[in-house]
């Protein structure tokens, strides 16, 4: 099933704890994986102005430790050719395998959802020349530390501070 919202893109449009339908949709991924008893981190691919895919982290669901929110939005679009005007979505800032993964397929821009509970590698993907913008959403943030504060030691687990 597809979805046909379209990304507001005034010039002086201020982000800041605004988020569009994209970034809802992230989010209601995210609240699955918690449901599933997994971590909540959404992510939603968007190409062209259109939803292409939606994913969200299944280490737990799938027992795949590099099946993050991201990475599995990405499986779940297939192949589709070029990433030119692709706008990547995510409930947290990208970890720096799925920063590679953006680099490396030249994904243009990432709207994160927050990145206080987890800073990820913000810097290696603007050195790569990704448009990076965190909306540093109240929603995310309480979503991710009421998770932490619940599973500490999986959370531990998935971002390698074992
Ligand atoms: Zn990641």
């Amino acid at each position: 099933m597809r979805y046909f919202y379209h990304i507001k893109c005034e010039s002086n449009f201020n982000y800041k704890n605004t988020m569009d339908e994209f970034m809802k949709l992230a989010i209601s991924e995210a609240r699955k994986g918690l449901n599933e008893g997994g971590i909540p981190i959404g992510s939603v691919l968007v190409k062209d102005g259109k939803l292409v895919a939606q994913g969200h982290n299944k280490r737990v669901q799938e027992n795949n430790p590099i099946l993050h929110g991201e990475m599995d939005c990405l499986n779940n679009a297939g192949r589709i050719g070029s990433y030119k005007n692709t706008v990547i979505y995510s409930t947290l800032m990208p970890c720096y395998m799925c920063a590679g993964t953006i680099v490396q397929f030249k994904i243009p821009k990432v709207i994160v959802g927050e990145s206080k509970t987890f800073s990820g590698a913000r810097e290696f993907m603007e050195q790569h020349g990704v448009e990076v913008i965190d909306l540093d959403l109240d929603e995310c943030k309480k979503m991710m530390e009421n998770f932490i504060n619940e599973k500490p030691k999986l959370w531990d687990e998935d971002i390698m501070e074992l």
